[in-house]
């Protein structure tokens, strides 16, 4: 059985982990700690891997006490940025035995729908993105069409093509935001959780690729997934789900 600790446990992410890490087979709950709790008391005796899913504001900190301490860590909290990432590999170099994986999107729908659109990418003249999320969404667009937006930006650019075919001559706004080349449209509606489509045109033909997450469960066989793989690369932070999918 793989002892699991989760930080963060009385959250809306971290209590779904709770759950989840019960109820698999073989994985047991170890630690559910949350705000105020002091990280110190996981260490190597009573946890092989610890699931933060926090606040981005406190994720940092938590990450580089569990590395002192000693222990493997799945980060589902978002913000993560290059500077941020830099003070985890520092943190690494001191603790070889530990590894760090951070996982922008667990959604492994999301993760495939972005691998397969990088693929479809250089094979069709037009493409633009959707994405639909609840309203109370505060970013848009989503970070992860975004990423999408670049990935396959970059397929486009490695296969020496041109800039999409738009002849637009007024815009007041409708064509969503330009990312990378790519045009990006948000959508926020009532009863809608996190969902991306990619659309992509050719003369007389169209492919759609479509991911929806309809809810917290949809995350969790992405973190489960990692934890099986946490310490794999031990003094390493690996970053993104995609690592552990056979693409
Ligand atoms: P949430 O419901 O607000 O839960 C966050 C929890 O962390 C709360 O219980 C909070 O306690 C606790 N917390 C705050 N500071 C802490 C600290 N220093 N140490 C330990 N616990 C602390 O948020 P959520 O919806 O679960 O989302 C958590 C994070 O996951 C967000 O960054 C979200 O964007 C991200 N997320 C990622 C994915 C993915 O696939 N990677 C998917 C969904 C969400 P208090 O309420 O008492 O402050």
């Amino acid at each position: 059985m793989i002892r699991v600790s989760v930080v963060g446990a009385k959250g809306r992410m971290g209590a779904t982990v709770v759950d989840a890490v019960k109820n698999a087979p073989d994985t047991e709950l170890a630690k559910a700690l949350d705000a105020g709790d002091d990280l110190t008391q996981i260490t190597p005796e009573n946890t092989d891997v610890v699931v933060e899913f926090t606040v981005p504001a406190a994720s940092l900190d938590n990450v580089l006490t569990l590395v002192n301490q000693g222990v493997n860590v799945v980060v589902g909290t978002t913000g993560w940025t290059d500077e941020k990432l830099a003070r985890v590999k520092e943190a690494l170099a001191s603790h070889p035995d530990v590894s760090v994986f951070i996982a922008p999107n667990f959604a492994i729908s999301t993760v495939l729908a972005e691998n397969f659109a990088a693929q479809a990418a250089k094979y069709f003249e037009s493409v633009e993105i959707v994405e639909m999320h609840h309203p109370n969404k505060v970013d848009a667009p989503s970070g992860t069409a975004i990423h999408t937006a670049h990935a396959i930006a970059a397929a486009r650019k490695d296969a020496g093509m041109g800039p999409i075919p738009d002849n637009t001559q007024t815009d007041g706004g409708s064509r969503g935001q330009v990312v990378d080349g790519i045009h990006v449209h948000a959508v926020r509606l009532r009863g809608l959780n996190a969902h991306e489509e990619v659309l992509f045109g050719n003369p007389g033909e169209q492919l759609v690729l479509r991911a929806d997450s309809f809810d917290r469960s949809s995350f969790m066989p992405g973190v489960l997934l990692a934890v099986r793989h946490a310490g794999e690369n031990p003094g390493t932070v690996t970053v993104g789900l995609d690592n552990y999918l056979d693409l």
